[in-house]
């Protein structure tokens, strides 16, 4: 018996990547940045007053957008933060997608966008992604009918990105809202914020806590035409963002040269990591992620299992199109140097 609603009791949910307890393994399973984030970040923590915690926050974060804005080159009033971009995804489902509406998204791609289907009760159209996981060319017909397009470029598990062109096509012929997941764009080639000048019905999402270094903090960003921010702003809880979450995250924004350092050396050890996996007789996938997506010579599940009994965690995937894949992380330069040469050991034993 259940109390739940029957759209909620049918289904499992979303399940987060492990956060282990106890013993001490190196996380490369979340894709969480290595490296601290700006020293602002820091120093705004230690002259936080702790007494001005007795009164509410600014509900639209006014600081945190007022200094994305700048960084991005856009108006405060086409920003929406959100608590992490999870919840921004959730509210452009509760904003865009009635109950038994059509909702499209990529597939293979973030697990958690058929998840809000779910809860929503949206009717899911799931759009395949290529032999190359590239978006097709016909995404827009493929997803006829729906009110809302969520793909992530880069796309995760797979690290690749898609060529602009398509995704401004989509945006050209899709009747709906089409939103492109930027939590990895910091690491890429090139990023759609421009698209935003040129379609009325695009929104793109970013996160402070892949780049910025800041996943506990909670925070992403989603930009859009001000009528569509307007309309996400009717959704969010008033108080989404907690006082102290608007000070470290307006310090982290302005200092966005400390971000680009620590994605520098990242994108550096992905290159480095990708020529090492692959001399080993991996396959590995084009990134510009913070991660590799790697089917390693051996199957993956046993991989996944010798790399954390000798400490190090990745993450196993075993789904529809991409089975046998491990999804790698960058951590930092020494850990990439001690994860190689376990992984050396594993696919040469033997042989
Ligand atoms: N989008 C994608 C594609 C992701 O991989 C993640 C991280 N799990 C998120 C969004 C959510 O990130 P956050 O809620 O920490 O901003």
């Amino acid at each position: 018996m259940s109390y739940a609603r029957p759209t909620i009791a049918r289904i499992a949910g979303y399940t987060p990547g492990e956060q282990p307890k106890g013993r001490r393994l190196i996380k490369l399973n979340t894709n969480e940045n290595p490296y601290p984030p700006s020293p602002m970040v820091a120093d705004a923590l230690q002259h936080f007053p702790a007494e001005r915690l007795k009164l509410y926050p600014v509900p639209g974060a006014d600081s945190v957008r007022e200094a994305a804005a700048e960084l991005f080159g856009i108006d405060s009033r086409q920003i929406l933060c959100g608590n992490g971009s999870d919840d921004l995804l959730t509210i452009a489902l509760r904003t865009f997608v009635d109950q038994g509406g059509g909702f499209a998204y990529t597939e293979p791609s973030y697990s958690l966008y058929p998840v809000l289907a779910d809860i929503q009760g949206a009717r899911k159209i799931p759009v395949a992604l290529d032999e190359n996981f590239m978006l097709p060319e016909n995404a827009a017909e493929l997803a006829a009918g729906a009110a809302l397009f969520i793909m992530a470029r880069p796309n995760a598990p797979t690290g690749n990105s898609f060529p602009k062109a398509r995704v401004a096509k989509l945006c050209r012929e899709f009747a709906g809202v089409v939103w492109v997941d930027e939590a990895y764009a910091d690491f890429a080639n090139d990023n759609c914020l421009d698209l935003l000048g040129q379609f009325p019905n695009v929104v793109v999402s970013r996160t402070l806590s892949k780049s910025y270094s800041l996943a506990g903090l909670r925070l992403g960003l989603a930009c859009a035409a001000p009528e569509l921010i307007a309309e996400m702003d009717k959704v969010r809880d008033s108080y989404n963002i907690d006082m102290l979450t608007q000070a470290l995250a307006t310090a982290a924004i302005k200092d966005s040269a400390a971000m680009r350092e620590n994605v520098r050396r990242i994108r550096a050890s992905r290159e480095k990591l990708c020529g090492e996996m692959l001399a080993m007789g991996c396959d590995v996938l084009p990134s510009e992620a913070n991660f590799i997506f790697a089917k390693p010579p051996r199957p993956a599940a046993e991989v996944f299992q010798a790399l954390r009994e000798r400490g190090f965690l990745v993450r196993y995937f075993n789904l529809p199109r991409i089975s046998d894949y491990i999804r790698i992380t960058i951590g930092s330069e020494e850990d990439m140097a001690a994860f190689c040469a376990v992984c050396r050991e594993l696919f040469t034993a033997g042989k």
